[in-house]
């Protein structure tokens, strides 16, 4: 296609507004027209990377394939794209700084002052096109975190305002904003809208193109009313209205013309509308189905963005098994022995969730024994693996006081242990065992079934591991290690064979699981609790 065009979305009025799916969405849909696209997030905060930011801040934190701990945007963007992003998809402000001084204790910049302009701003441009130049794309499309009008989001804005002017038309700026409703008084308010592109226009960029989020539809004449006072084409004002299902926006949002007009602007070719065949289908799909399949998710957290992959791979592999997954949170610090049939009794299946800490530690415990010996399907994830596997120590190997050491670091049956490499580490950030890791399955086992593959690649998060140590007793009281890296001999997966469907993994599997190429593990054990019977 010739030069990368480079589109950057920002969000006005308020945060939380859904600047992940729209800018998947815009990908999404000028993928479908046989354009590479990458998207890549910035984020404001100070941090190196999310990896040691709790949930509660910023949510879960996602693994690329290259061991990036990033940002839960760009699961949206490999689940909307099926595309695989990396480290360089991903940028902080603490990054951005950390590179530059770097540099200038390098003695790089030679004697000059150094400052945000130009020097954190060029760094930030730097970043901005390196996607782009490295890997020609056709188009690199950038996120920045956080709402106009913040302190921090003023240096990225400066660099926007500064590629823009240096690149043309092949720069575009997509701002999304909110109009509220007033119940009292019936109304929809672009006020704020207005507010929030003046803010734009104060630091020298004109939005080309407005989505307004709305929870009412909204009147040509008002978007009519948004293009007149804030310079935009009539055309160039989008809707995006809440749907019952995000995987809804890049239709809406196609239906608007959204990528017709981004292609005009930039001076493209237009041609036929794609038909977004296998997308729509799977829409189709999941309208369609209206019977439930009931998952209990075991974890401290109960909160939606802590578990998103998760609950992301759960609804797609639902979707392809024709049912709605209707996820329930069971905070493991409130479950005993006492309530925990009354919790788990109606479910068809339970994940046992990835975490970090003592903290609702013993409820999952308790939840395991529950459903191990009442045959309920159950899927461990990371933490939840190590789970498992300390729950069949204590109570079928009958090692009482069995543990990781994470959580007792005495503990004399250590059947989790640190891994040997992770025994000298003191820097907590982007030092576990991140990213892609081979693994080899045994052919007889429900894992191998699902994937119908000997060799997988999955991606960790951990500093634990089980201790072989313990791998033959384990198997003769009929817990088998179904999944081993060739390279390390670590268990990565354990399996009771003779149970309908109870398997730990130490990888993280929901973060490769997309709307088109949903993950064989989710599906398999959606279908297990489909027939639990
Ligand atoms: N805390 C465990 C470990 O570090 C599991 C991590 C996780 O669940 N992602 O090994």
């Amino acid at each position: 296609m010739g030069e990368t065009k480079y589109i950057f979305v920002t969000g006005g009025v308020a945060s939380s507004l859904g600047k992940g799916i729209i800018s998947s969405s815009i990908g999404k849909l000028l993928q479908a027209r046989g354009y590479n696209v990458t998207i890549q997030k910035f984020d404001p905060y100070i941090n190196i990377d999310p990896g040691t930011l709790n949930p509660y801040e910023h949510g879960e934190c996602y693994v690329t394939v290259d061991g990036h701990e990033a940002d839960l945007d760009l699961g949206h963007y490999e689940r909307f794209l099926g595309i695989q992003t990396t480290k360089a998809n991903n940028i902080t402000t603490g990054r951005i700084y950390k590179s530059v001084i770097d540099k200038e204790r390098r003695g790089d910049y030679l004697g000059k002052t150094i400052q945000v302009i130009p020097h954190i701003t060029d760094e930030i441009k730097r970043n901005v096109k390196l996607l782009g130049t490295k890997n020609k794309f056709d188009f690199v499309i950038t996120e920045i975190g956080g709402t106009v009008g913040d302190i921090e989001s003023l240096p990225y804005l400066e660099s926007i305002r500064q590629l823009k002017w240096e690149m043309g038309r092949n720069a575009l700026c997509v701002h999304l904003t909110y109009v509220p409703y007033l119940a009292a008084a019936g109304e929809l308010k672009t006020k704020p809208t207005q507010h929030s592109v003046k803010e734009l226009q104060s630091v020298g960029i004109q939005p080309d193109i407005l989505v307004l989020r709305t929870e009412h539809e909204l009147s040509t004449n008002l978007k009519k009313k948004v293009a007149l006072f804030c310079n935009v084409d009539e055309n160039a004002v989008v809707q995006s209205m809440d749907m019952p299902t995000i995987y809804e926006v890049p239709v809406r949002m196609q239906e608007q013309g959204l990528d017709v007009t981004i292609l005009q602007k930039m001076g493209l070719p237009v041609g036929e509308t794609p038909t977004l065949g296998p997308w729509r289908d799977f829409l189709d799909r999941r309208h369609k189905a209206t019977e439930k399949v009931k998952i209990g998710l075991v974890g401290k957290y109960d909160l939606q963005d802590a578990y998103k992959s998760i609950l992301e791979a759960l609804s797609q592999a639902a979707t392809y098994n024709d049912r709605k997954a209707d996820i329930h949170f069971i905070n493991s610090e409130k479950l005993t022995n006492e309530n925990v049939e009354e919790q788990i009794k109606d479910m068809d299946g339970i994940i046992i969730c990835p975490g970090f800490g003592q903290r609702g530690i013993e409820g999952k415990f308790i939840a395991i024994k529950y459903a191990r010996t009442h045959n309920v399907p159950t899927f461990g994830i990371c933490l939840g693996m190590q789970c498992i596997a300390i729950e069949f120590a204590r109570n079928v190997l009958g090692y009482a006081d069995a543990n990781s050491r994470e959580m007792d670091e005495k503990t004399p049956h250590n059947v989790i242990d640190i891994m040997e490499e992770q025994k000298a580490i003191t820097n907590m950030g982007g030092t576990m065992r991140l990213g892609a890791y081979e693994c080899v399955l045994d052919q007889n086992s429900k894992t191998f079934e699902a994937y119908k593959s000997e060799h997988i690649q999955e991606r960790h998060r951990h500093r634990y591991e089980f201790n072989n140590d313990y791998k033959q007793e384990f198997e003769k009281a009929g817990m088998k290690c179904v999944g081993i890296n060739p390279e390390s001999d670590l268990v990565e997966i354990v399996e009771i064979p003779t149970l309908k469907w109870f398997i730990g993994v130490q990888f993280h599997p929901e973060y490769s699981s997309t709307v088109l190429k949903p993950h064989p593990l989710f599906l398999s054990f959606i279908k297990a609790a489909i027939n639990k019977g």
